[in-house]
């Protein structure tokens, strides 16, 4: 994590280690799945780790605006997996084990220009998934 994005979320003192923000960091970087904000509540709850619901949500929309971690959804379930690379990538989903595999690679210059041209918006962003069907998920 770099300084600007680590000082936006506990501010320029070092954080407690009971820190709500660290603990939901923890458990989000060290888990092989994307976890949604109510297993991330019981994963804490069985740590003995009280942190409300709403703080849990409040502290992943954080770190999504920070690029640290994205969100998945998926009908009405909405998960969040943590980000490997810190510098701007893509995703691509499996849509049947919700396995994530991250892209360095972007290529949607051109694609941006003709939404400026067409809009007349300036474009400064843009964020979207790949979904599909990973080696093990491949129908035969
Ligand atoms: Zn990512
Ligand atoms: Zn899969
Ligand atoms: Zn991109």
């Amino acid at each position: 994590m770099n300084k600007r994005v680590f000082e936006s979320i506990f501010g320029e003192k070092k954080p407690r280690i009971s820190h709500p923000r660290l603990l939901i960091f923890q458990e989000l970087s060290t888990s092989e799945s994307p976890l949604s904000p109510q297993e991330l509540y019981r994963c804490l709850i069985k740590k003995k780790r009280k942190i409300g619901l709403t703080s849990i949500y409040r502290c992943l929309d954080l770190f999504e605006s920070l690029g640290l971690v994205f969100k998945i959804v998926n009908g009405s379930s909405v998960k969040y997996k943590f980000c490997e690379m810190e510098n701007h990538h893509h995703h691509v989903i499996c849509k049947v084990c919700g396995k994530v595999v991250e892209i360095d690679f972007c290529n949607i210059s051109d694609w941006s220009e003709k939404v400026m041209e067409s809009t007349g918006y300036q474009v400064t962003d843009h964020q979207f998934n790949f979904y599909g069907y990973c080696k093990d998920c491949k129908p035969l």
